[in-house]
């Protein structure tokens, strides 16, 4: 698809499917996903010492320092598979980064998915997984046999970060990140918000009925 838009951030909670959406506007307009945290797991598997101390923030789940963090981005979008556009998942996220983003090669348009904390935490927190890795939710994609992967029949657990104590805490952090950014988006008038509470087929519609509509 040939759109003017063709540089997006997404932004959304945990829970929100931003990454399904990542992938669904990713196909229609033909651009790679850049997801900031794949391409942090990739400087830390290099062993470095850059590498070890990023590996022992992300541990910590704490952030990464901007210097470090835009160097890595900005190496990523200069180079040509984005030459034609990109998705941009976990990066900016703060008012730094932005500034840094917008002063190098900038952004079309800001996708905000935004679901309530509750509705995070309910999804979230029905997730189920084995230790293969198959995913299942105890609303919304139940095992057949309750407790056991459909797949490989090892038992199904639920992640310690998907406890409700952890959902809330990682949520807080999300809400106070994104709050400056939203609104430093919303003066650009880049910033365009989706129900993601909505079933994500309805999500993905909305999303490329706005692309069409803008292209
Ligand atoms: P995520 O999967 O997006 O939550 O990212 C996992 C971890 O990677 C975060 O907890 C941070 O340690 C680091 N990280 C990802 N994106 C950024 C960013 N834009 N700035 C700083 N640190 C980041």
């Amino acid at each position: 698809m040939i759109s003017k838009i063709k540089k997006i951030v997404l932004l959304g909670p945990q829970g929100s499917g931003k990454s399904t959406q990542a992938e669904v506007i990713a196909d229609f307009l033909a651009v790679p996903v850049v997801i900031a945290s794949q391409i942090l797991q990739k400087i830390v598997a290099k062993q470095s010492d850059l590498g070890k101390k990023i590996g022992e923030l992300m541990v910590h789940g704490e952030l990464v320092p901007d210097e470090h963090m835009i160097n890595l981005m900005l190496e990523e979008l200069g180079g040509s598979t984005c030459f034609n556009g990109f998705i941009l998942d976990g990066f900016p996220r703060n008012l730094v980064q932005a500034q840094a983003l917008d002063n190098s090669c900038g952004v079309d348009k800001v996708f905000n998915i935004e679901i309530s904390d509750e509705e995070a935490i309910r999804r979230i927190h029905g997730r189920r997984v084995c230790t293969n890795g198959h995913v299942f939710h105890l609303e919304f994609n139940p095992p057949k046999e309750e407790g056991i992967c459909d797949v490989c029949r090892q038992a199904l657990y639920q992640r310690k970060d998907d406890e409700k104590e952890a959902v809330q805490h990682r949520l807080s952090i999300y809400r106070h990140e994104t709050a400056k950014l939203l609104e430093y988006y919303s003066k650009q008038k880049k910033l365009v918000i989706f129900d993601g509470a909505q079933p994500i087929p309805k999500v993905s519609q909305d999303i490329l009925d706005y692309l069409k509509k803008n292209a």
